[in-house]
């Protein structure tokens, strides 16, 4: 293991709490999820803080479904959601 190979250094990969999928920590990420179910959890947030309905519910589920569609490909595994 060479220290100086840069892979791990000051970002650890973790498993998404969401997807269980291998991801690295980073700057956009705050939480325990990779990127894509960390965006679709502010997507699910925004749903119920702005209390959307109508068209914008539509809108915001679609986009989650998408991001956690796109969690899976990368190899994220979700209930109910195949790639
Ligand atoms: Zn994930």
């Amino acid at each position: 293991m060479n220290a100086h190979d840069g892979f791990r250094r000051g970002a650890p990969t973790f498993a998404c709490s969401n997807c269980g999928r291998l991801t690295r920590k980073t700057n956009n990420t705050a939480g325990s999820c990779c990127p894509e179910c960390d965006e679709a959890a502010m997507v699910e947030n925004g749903i119920s803080d702005c209390d959307l309905q109508g068209e914008d519910l539509e809108r915001a589920e679609a986009k989650i479904a998408e991001l956690h569609k796109r969690a899976v490909a990368k190899g994220g595994v979700i209930a109910g959601v195949s790639a």
